[in-house]
């Protein structure tokens, strides 16, 4: 719009009434919305340093595509943008995922979030699992130092090893309950709170545990608190 035009309607907007505000209000976010997942992608990617495609250093702007900054490459003339080559490359409604990353932090079911963020159910599970991104994609943003400590299930095994993280587990069978400084107590009470917390999603898929593991240990301590931060670890931690 050009700018006599926006100064008019600027004028207008104290004459609107409270409905009309609310109308007006609920017309912006979107684009608000928007504006504000591509300022938290390009702060965390400010320029992507390479081509997708051929791994060349040599691009130039070229436009933007749904708020975001588009680069050619030089070399292959291949486009993309900070979020190619990651795993939230090619997922739709991009206004929505500040919204989405915040029923994550509230660890809001599949539904509650779909209807929260007005998204169908199974978008709302697809989203979930993108944004966790798997153990591969959670493994840059754990401290290399964590020590896991379970009661030595099969899957927390294949978690710790698949993340590389140290693994140690209280045999139970064999009547342990101390393993150096940790207590079994202190190992059951983080499993007790981690199955009430599991529980409002009625059922995980083993196969997606690990998945799970990592959004329950993103929300401990609040190692992630923000919507913001979510969405930057989703994305900013996978330079190609
Ligand atoms: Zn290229």
């Amino acid at each position: 719009m050009r700018s006599p035009g926006f100064v008019r309607l600027l004028r207008q907007v104290p004459m609107l009434n409270r409905q009309q505000r609310s109308q007006l209000l609920a017309a912006l976010r979107p684009a608000i919305g928007l504006d504000s997942v591509c300022e938290t992608i390009e702060h965390a990617r400010p320029a992507p340093l390479s081509c997708p495609g051929c791994g060349g250093s040599r691009h130039y702007r070229h436009g933007a595509s749904r708020g975001l900054q588009r680069y050619r490459c030089r070399a292959c003339n291949r486009t993309f943008n900070a979020l190619s080559g990651t795993p939230l490359a090619r997922l739709r409604f991009r206004e929505k995922w500040l919204d989405f990353s915040k029923e994550m932090l509230d660890s809001r079911s599949v539904r509650a979030a779909a209807k929260a963020v007005e998204i169908h159910r199974n978008t709302s599970f697809h989203w979930r699992h993108r944004f966790l991104g798997g153990v591969r994609h959670l493994r840059p943003v754990l401290d290399p130092n964590v020590l896991l400590v379970t009661g030595g299930h099969r899957a927390y095994q294949t978690f710790a090893r698949q993340a590389r993280i140290a693994h140690a587990f209280v045999n139970l069978r064999l009547g342990e309950r101390v393993r150096g400084a940790i207590h079994v107590q202190n190992v059951n009470a983080y499993h007790q709170r981690l199955r009430s917390w599991l529980a409002r999603f009625h059922g995980v898929a083993s196969r997606y545990l690990p998945n799970y593991l990592g959004w329950r240990w993103a929300l401990d301590g609040e190692r992630i608190a923000s919507p913001e931060r979510l969405l930057r670890a989703a994305v900013g931690i996978f330079h190609t």
